[in-house]
């Protein structure tokens, strides 16, 4: 545990530093009782908060916090004092959870980066509450299933499509931010959410190779690869499913097949099935071929199930692309860390 805090031994001068420190650091206004009964320093910010809250919902802190280390604490206003080696905004949104009245549910919409301090926060002070839910937050915006991914994916297509620039991708999510979220959710263990996160990752990462070794993309070169050999294979089996029906595989007819060649000749489904930038998959199959000229019923219902097809195929095996155990491993997890205990 030593590496965790410090409670310095009480001498004249601790206490000359303590009051020194006083002066210095800065109070977090939000996070400062005056019926505290602990000071916490974490980066040059001073919180004063309860011990019974942080016990209770953290067993590392129970421990920091107990009795017999605090037995000689340095005392800062009439507090025991304990520093933490953390960064002053994690410890802030991290306490936020439990003393500002549904913080968490700020965090639905989009994924802001105090989710990830958050999650580093609950991982390494054994806070399962607080991971749980957080957890279940990210679950409404992380999809873990086809219906969600058509869905969630979808609604992007749709209402706030934002093409890929120098530092965000497809989604519009900054890269860097995409990229914490990943190295988070693998180091706290959270991996159902990774396969849908490399995919709003990925498909900037083929465009630039700047990006290959991890400059200005605010990514590890690792991701970056996986990545890229991740969408690769995946848009490899996509087109390969999906291009069966433009040539007439699993609807061969007479009157159709020259139709279908056509409609493969329009530039947006030529990148589609062809060109990079890879395009997002996962779309109802109208939002994705932009072109079916007079096709006959038969040959237009035909084409939707390939495209639908090979959108569940690429989303089943999702997961492998990017050197992950199968959905039912991660969902099984991810069960697991929502359970409630
Ligand atoms: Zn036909």
């Amino acid at each position: 545990m030593g590496v965790l805090f410090s409670t310095a031994n009480p001498s004249a001068s601790v206490s000359q530093d303590l009051d020194q420190l006083e002066e210095t650091a800065k109070k977090c206004d939000q996070l400062w009782f005056d019926d505290g009964n602990v000071i916490i320093l974490a980066g040059g910010t001073l919180f004063r908060i309860h011990r019974g809250i942080l016990a209770a919902h953290s067993a590392v802190f129970q421990d920091i916090l107990s009795a017999p280390r605090l037995e000689e604490p340095a005392i800062m206003d009439d507090c025991p004092f304990v520093q933490l080696p953390d960064d002053a905004r994690d410890v802030e949104e991290f306490l936020k959870v439990y003393y500002v009245p549904g913080y968490l549910d700020f965090l639905t919409a989009r994924l802001p980066l105090s989710v990830c301090g958050i999650l580093r926060m609950s991982q390494k002070y054994g806070s399962l509450t607080c991971r749980r839910l957080v957890v279940r937050k990210l679950n409404v915006s992380i999809p873990t299933t086809f219906s969600q991914a058509s869905m969630t994916f979808g609604l992007w297509q749709d209402l706030s499509y934002i093409p890929p620039g120098p530092s965000s991708c497809t989604f519009g999510y900054e890269r860097s931010l995409l990229s914490c979220v990943i190295a988070t959710a693998s180091q706290c263990h959270i991996r159902a959410f990774l396969p849908s996160l490399f995919y709003m990752l990925g498909p900037l990462e083929v465009q630039s190779s700047e990006t290959l070794d991890g400059q200005d993309s605010g990514c590890t070169a690792a991701t970056a690869h996986i990545c890229m050999a991740g969408w690769a294979r995946l848009m490899q089996d996509f087109r390969e499913i999906a291009l069966a029906s433009f040539i007439g595989n699993t609807s061969p007819c007479s009157r159709c097949d020259s139709r279908k060649l056509l409609c493969l000749r329009n530039p947006k489904n030529r990148k589609t099935f062809f060109g990079a930038p890879f395009q997002p998959l996962f779309l109802k199959p109208h939002a994705l071929i932009r072109e079916l000229p007079g096709l006959c019923d038969r040959c237009a219902a035909a084409m939707e199930k390939d495209i639908e097809q090979a959108n569940e195929h690429v989303w089943h095996d999702l997961p492998v692309y990017f050197g992950l155990p199968r959905w039912d491993i991660l969902l099984a997890e991810l069960a697991e860390i929502l359970r409630e205990t």
